[in-house]
């Protein structure tokens, strides 16, 4: 979940990475086969446990800082699971 334990995004900088919004991710995951919705197999903890992470989340976009994303769940085949954490207020989305 916390992509920044990753050490190939160690040296990333959200300044100088143009940030996806939500309908750029969203078109991609629907090409990739992904349709929105929690899957039907996910677990009401899984679900719970992400969607009090996005709550407590900042928007990646360093101009915003918005705190408290929305969740919104992709389910694809087979038990694929993807969310898209989106800032509220400009639109900024990140993958998970
Ligand atoms: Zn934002």
């Amino acid at each position: 979940m916390n992509t920044n334990t990753d050490p190939n995004n160690a040296d990333r900088n959200p300044d100088t990475i143009a940030l996806p919004t939500f309908a750029m991710l969203a078109s991609q995951l629907e090409q990739a086969g992904f349709v929105a919705g929690v899957p039907a197999w996910l677990s009401k903890y899984a679900e719970s446990v992400d969607r009090f992470c996005l709550r407590r989340m900042k928007c990646p976009n360093r101009a915003c800082r918005h705190k408290g994303m929305e969740y919104l769940a992709y389910a694809g085949t087979p038990r694929r699971y993807v969310v898209l954490a989106v800032c509220p207020r400009c639109q900024s989305a990140e993958a998970f």
